[in-house]
């Protein structure tokens, strides 16, 4: 109390004591009100105090796309704060491997990290769901499941046992299916292929015969290029090209099934991050809503004439899934998904959450999104 009252007394947290009884009554503010970070009530703000925080990643540095979106929260954190929270970012392998990066957090040997949750599922399988459902929901859909829907409770309670709080950290949009030096004319064609697919993807994958592989992005190129995976999927045009991958496999498929919207997380050690004064918490929480709609954004802007390059410089042969191919790998993918959802009480929580989430979403997007799609191209 009294730090309370020195700080009062000083005139400057009136505006953090606000952020913080919001956060505190209702774990939301205002009308952007998922928005609020559930975090506990952050310490009085001492506007002298200036934090150096940590961010890893699982991408290389300055990567498109991915590898932007951490530099932009460290930017914009930066401007909002005044220089209160400086925020450092690290590329895969500088202070952690890539796929450490949930680990780094949870011990507090990075204050943040930016990641996929699909990485961990060793260590929670329910984790996939928050990345990708394969045949599930867009990145606008899972957008509203998270912050409108109750997704983001759900996946804040399946991180609290590791020290985490976990915040939509941006999504690719629909990805591509990836790259092959095959056609895939039959599931037939992917029995025994050797194939960089993380998450539900590559549990689909190894039901219908193949051998998922998860590897980090910045492995792909080499592992294509020596024979060490047959196939391998990434992101979409944009990323793809950045890492060369149209040297190392001649067909590029569509669409991305297995990630129709992937989401990226950040994720922040819990103790560090409630230790915060309350403004700060409040600037990273809404700086992360702002990267997450960013990386949309980006992807939308770029893809395409990334493909264009591919296609037309790289003599890239782009080629579509047939559709009874997708509709088997539909039908494997539900089977996957509900088996995943019964192997604990959250984990089938979190599956019905989003299975009713989509069967809403769904029911109005055939009339609004899809129809309004297909009538662009009558
Ligand atoms: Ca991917």
């Amino acid at each position: 109390m009294k730090r309370r009252k020195f700080v009062a007394a000083l005139g400057v947290g009136a505006g953090a004591l606000a952020v913080s009884a919001c956060n505190s009554k209702t774990d939301s503010c205002g009308p952007d009100g998922a928005s609020g970070t559930g975090a506990q009530n952050g310490v009085m703000a001492d506007k002298k105090q200036t934090y150096n925080w940590k961010l890893v990643t699982s991408w290389p540095k300055n990567l498109p796309g991915l590898g932007e979106a951490p530099e932009r929260l460290s930017r914009i954190v930066k401007e909002m704060s005044d220089g209160r929270l400086n925020i450092k970012v690290y590329g895969a392998g500088e202070i952690v491997p890539a796929l450490e990066v949930f680990d780094a957090v949870s011990s507090g040997v990075s204050e943040i990290g930016h990641s996929g949750a699909y990485y961990w599922k060793g260590k929670a399988p329910a984790a996939q769901f928050f990345t990708a459902i394969p045949f599930g929901l867009t990145a606008q859909e899972i957008n509203g499941w998270l912050h409108y829907g109750g997704g983001l409770e759900l996946w804040r309670e399946l991180y609290d046992d590791f020290g985490l709080i976990p915040m939509a950290g941006g999504n690719t949009g629909v990805q591509m299916a990836g790259w092959f030096n095959k056609e895939i004319n039959s599931l037939e064609d992917m029995k025994g292929l050797k194939m960089r697919i993380p998450g539900l993807g590559g549990e689909v994958l190894r039901k219908i015969g193949g051998v998922p592989v998860t590897l980090p992005g910045g492995e792909l190129f080499t592992a294509l290029q020596t024979g060490t995976i047959d196939a391998t999927e990434w992101v979409g045009p944009y990323n793809d090209l950045a890492f060369g991958l149209y040297k190392a496999a001649k067909y590029y498929y569509y669409p991305g099934w297995h990630e129709p919207g992937a989401m990226l997380e950040f994720i922040f050690n819990k103790e560090k991050f409630n230790a915060l004064p309350a403004d700060l918490q409040a600037i990273l929480t809404h700086g992360c809503r702002a990267v997450n709609q960013d990386m949309l954004d980006v992807y939308t802007a770029k893809n395409n004439d990334a493909l264009v390059t591919l296609v037309e410089e790289h003599n890239v042969q782009l080629r579509k899934f047939p559709d009874e191919v997708l509709k088997e790998l539909r039908k494997v993918s539900h089977e996957v998904a509900l088996g995943i959802s019964e192997t604990s009480p959250l984990t089938k929580r979190i599956y019905d959450s989003v299975m009713k989430f989509k069967g809403s979403v769904v029911n109005y997007h055939a009339i609004s999104e899809q129809a309004y799609l297909n009538a662009r191209t009558l």
